[in-house]
């Protein structure tokens, strides 16, 4: 079976300058693997004319199917549907379908009924060579072009608008008009080895994969998710062989493994806590909160979450989780001793069965001979023990911040998987 593959073009000023992130392609890139398509490439280009024609052009050289999102809106700007007009020879023409869709939303959804502006009026107009794909939510349809076996379809820029139609309309038509392999992804999630230690650990699986096979390593924050691809034309064998090539993986990795689902730590976190059906809290200086940002982003962790106190200053640390005073005079904010009574205070004071508590330097400057930037304390306490680390990070604020989440919240999933029993 020839395999389809396919190319995104995102179309946008505002991609180019940074203003808003590709979340499109993203997307995009998922469903299409879901259903057997690979991306081969993807492109962002600006509001121009020139641009989106040669990477029409470009794009199909290769690609069988290509997805262009972007450029459709009412204003002057969005350029890309009279452009796609002309580059497949067609005219605009009214359709009285998309115009009664337009107005039915302004009365309707908008509620700003009244006549309609010429320039919602014009979202009606389509080309006459296009299979028009209905959007559920927006005045500008999807458009479906086929040229010298190439599928293009246009899509709204607006990344609800465009979901909406790619499920509603675009994912159907493919399934129906192309037969696709199938690719079926993997992942697990480790923590406390190297991406190249790693690599050393699984130099004899990697030479054994099968050819169908892929093994991907995406580093990230003191932990590395290891991906296994298949492709292939039978389903039942494929997820046969991907799932014994997993367990194998799994066995490989075991003393480091964090979670074999595609899942972030959070939500193994989660998962430990309803087991036990124990609650969570935190101290949290140098994070601001971003842990229990981290946690509260999950649907659900309210079973399990009950709050953090953002103890930023000293005064705070004193007055909100009764840190000793002297503790801070002596040893200082950043200490062993320091997070452990913010840890204590925190189970205390929130009334929960574990608590984390963070506090560090996080640079660019605070920091001195004895504790240079990026020297972080991190305690893990339930009621009858506390567990504390130190971290020595080297990045940038952010990068620390987001470093430290992620070790206190591993730290945490250590400390309840090797705990004691009452
Ligand atoms: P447009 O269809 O070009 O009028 O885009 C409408 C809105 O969708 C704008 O606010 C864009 O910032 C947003 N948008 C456009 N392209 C993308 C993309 N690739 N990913 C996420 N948002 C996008
Ligand atoms: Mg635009």
């Amino acid at each position: 079976m020839k395999e389809v593959i396919a190319s995104i073009i995102t179309i946008g000023d505002e991609l180019l300058i940074g203003q808003t992130i590709d979340t499109n392609s993203a997307f995009i890139a998922q469903q299409l693997n879901s259903i057997g398509i690979r991306v081969g490439r993807r492109v962002a280009v600006g509001d121009q004319e020139t641009a989106i024609r040669k990477a029409l052009n470009d794009e199909s050289t290769f690609a069988d199917l290509i997805i262009l999102t972007g450029g459709l809106g009412p204003t002057a700007d969005d350029i890309t549907k009279p452009l796609l007009c002309d580059y497949f020879g067609g005219k605009l023409r009214r359709d009285q379908e998309t115009l009664e869709h337009i107005e039915r939303l302004f009365n309707e959804v908008y509620k700003r009924p009244g006549a309609l502006l010429a320039r919602n009026q014009k979202q009606a107009d389509v080309p006459d060579n296009c299979t028009i794909l209905h959007n559920p939510r927006g005045t500008a349809p999807g458009m479906l072009f086929q040229k010298e076996n190439c599928i293009y379809i246009s899509l709204p820029g607006v990344p609800q608008e465009m979901k909406d139609i790619f499920i509603g309309s675009v994912i159907p038509y493919l399934k129906k008009n192309l037969k696709t392999p199938f690719i079926i992804h993997r992942t697990l999630l480790t923590a406390g080895i190297g991406e190249s230690m790693l690599a050393e650990k699984l130099v004899e699986f990697e030479a054994s994969l099968d050819p169908s096979l892929k093994l991907a390593y995406l580093p990230q924050y003191g932990m590395v998710k290891l991906r296994v691809t298949a492709t292939g034309t039978h389903e039942a064998a494929l997820t046969k062989q991907i799932e014994s090539t997993f367990d194998q993986l799994k066995e490989l990795v075991y003393e480091h493994l964090v979670t074999d689902k595609d899942e972030k730590l959070e939500a193994v976190i989660g998962r430990l806590l309803n087991e036990k059906q124990a609650t969570l809290s935190t101290a949290e200086s140098c994070t601001g909160g971003m842990i229990a940002s981290m946690l509260t982003a999950l649907p659900g962790s309210s079973n399990y979450f009950k709050g953090s106190i953002v103890a930023y200053a000293n005064e705070t640390k004193e007055n909100l989780l009764g840190v000793e005073p002297a503790t801070l005079t002596a040893a200082g904010a950043v200490s062993e001793q320091a997070v452990r009574e913010m840890a204590v205070g925190a189970l205390q004071q929130v009334k929960t069965t574990y608590a984390i508590a963070v506090s560090g330097i996080m640079g660019p400057d605070g920091g001195s001979v004895q504790k240079p930037v990026g020297t972080v304390w991190i305690a893990v306490a339930n009621e009858r023990t506390v567990s504390t680390h130190c971290l020595q990070l080297g990045f940038d604020r952010l990068r620390n911040t987001q470093q430290t989440a992620i070790s206190a919240l591993n730290m945490l999933r250590q400390f309840i998987l090797t705990e004691s029993p009452d």
